[in-house]
């Protein structure tokens, strides 16, 4: 059989992952990414990885001694409070480094980038349509007008996958929450009290069905977020690009929350990005399609607050890599493999974030997490 013609589209953790494992193994793949460039787009935050999903799939990858010291084992550490500031939890893990270290996004992807061979992926190659035909290929077209036709074809492309339609009918809905994304660049330097809020990791505010939620570091991105409606940011009168104005209606929604809390509304940077939080229904899955499969988000973005979907996306870029290498020359006994282990794995996820949702976002919050987090054995401060 000649070798057959990978496309991945989507250059997120799933996708470069598979790559690399691929490319390790001597196979070749293309990675289709519709960003223009590596840099082109702010990654966000950080993301802790777990020793289980994203660290197994960095291990499998080569990558893994490289990743320890892009880590910030600190970054483990936990608070939770209400709209007072009163702190429930405030958990170090023994030590400093309880197995999740946490990594820049940045980093982590440039990691995986540089971990690549020159041209593996095609930049500014915005996927707009992926249809299968009749000999059993599949093509792709690019935004540019371009096309390119492929024996396997693997979406990595997120939550608004062009790959899924091939496999699935559904579609993510609303998950009941909005968030401003707000950040305070250099925060140790320019605000001192905001830095020490948050401690260098994690730190989640929690009443009244809404939150701030964030992690420490040296710029701090925090999440203010409200159970609403899913036209609620859209029907607010505010240009989100307005500053000031975004400011202000943050600052009213969040009016009897303590002043060092909305202290980070006050003294976040002007880019104020309104985003809403979409998931698939839990147990998304598919019946076997030839030569098609969806790897991370793309086959179950879920919500993030079971901190799941990078460490799955990784984990499962890790897994069919593996298994197209131990069947190289039956890609669909490894990609049946790879989704018969995938879909209950990612469905006990799903079922776990949207658990996390609700815990933080409930009328009495935090009360749900605090238990949550008391029966695991983290000590509560009250
Ligand atoms: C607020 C928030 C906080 C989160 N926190 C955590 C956390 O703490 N821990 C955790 O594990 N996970 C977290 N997640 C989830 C995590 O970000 C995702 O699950 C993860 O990034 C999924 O990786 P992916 O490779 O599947 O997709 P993505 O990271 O979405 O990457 C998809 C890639 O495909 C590209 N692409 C999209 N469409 C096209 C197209 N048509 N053509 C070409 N390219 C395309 C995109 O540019 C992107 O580079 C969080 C998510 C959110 C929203």
């Amino acid at each position: 059989m000649s070798t057959p013609s990978i496309a991945i589209v989507g250059g997120g953790p799933s996708g470069l992952v598979l790559a690399r494992i691929l490319q390790m193994h001597g196979i070749e793949s293309t990675v289709y990414e519709g960003d223009a460039s590596a840099d082109a787009r702010s990654q966000g935050g950080s993301l802790d990885l777990h020793e289980e999903s994203g660290q197994f799939a960095l291990r499998e990858a080569g990558l893994h001694e490289r990743f320890l010291t892009l880590t910030h084992p600190e970054g483990e550490t936990m608070r939770v409070l209400d709209k007072a500031s009163t702190v429930f939890i405030h958990h170090e893990p023994e030590g400093g480094y309880g197995g999740r270290p946490e990594i820049d996004r940045t980093a982590l992807r440039d990691l995986l980038i540089e971990s690549l061979d020159p041209g593996r992926v095609a930049w500014g190659h915005k996927v707009t349509a992926a249809r299968s035909l009749d000999d059993g290929r599949h093509e792709l077209t690019f935004a540019d007008g371009g096309s390119t036709t492929v024996d396997l074809l693997v979406g990595a492309d997120g939550t608004w996958s062009k790959v899924r339609p091939l496999v699935s009918a559904v579609t993510p809905e609303y998950a009941g929450i909005s968030y401003l994304e707000l950040r305070l660049t250099d925060v140790r330097t320019r605000h001192p009290d905001s830095a020490a809020l948050f401690g260098p990791g994690i730190m989640f505010a929690l009443s009244d069905d809404k939150a701030l939620i964030g992690h420490g570091g040296t710029d701090v991105h925090v999440g203010a977020s409200l159970r609403v409606p899913k036209d609620w940011t859209a029907t607010r009168g505010v240009d989100w690009s307005d500053a000031a104005a975004a400011r202000a209606l943050l600052l009213a929604e969040f009016a009897d929350w303590s002043t060092e809390l909305t202290d980070l509304i006050r003294n976040c940077d002007d880019t104020i990005v309104p985003r809403l939080i979409y998931a698939l229904p839990t147990g998304h899955s598919w019946s076997r399609v030839p030569g098609v499969t969806l790897v991370g988000d793309a086959a179950h973005v879920m919500s993030p607050y079971a901190g799941e979907g990078a460490n799955l996306a990784l984990l499962d870029g890790a897994e069919l890599a593996l298994a197209l290498v131990a069947h190289q020359d039956d890609i669909e006994t490894a990609l049946l493999e790879y989704e018969t282990a995938m879909f209950p794995r990612a469905a006990a996820a799903a079922a776990g974030s949207a658990q996390g949702l609700d815990m933080c976002f409930a009328p009495d919050s935090p009360r749900a997490m605090v238990e949550f987090f008391a029966g695991d054995g983290v000590p509560v401060v009250r």
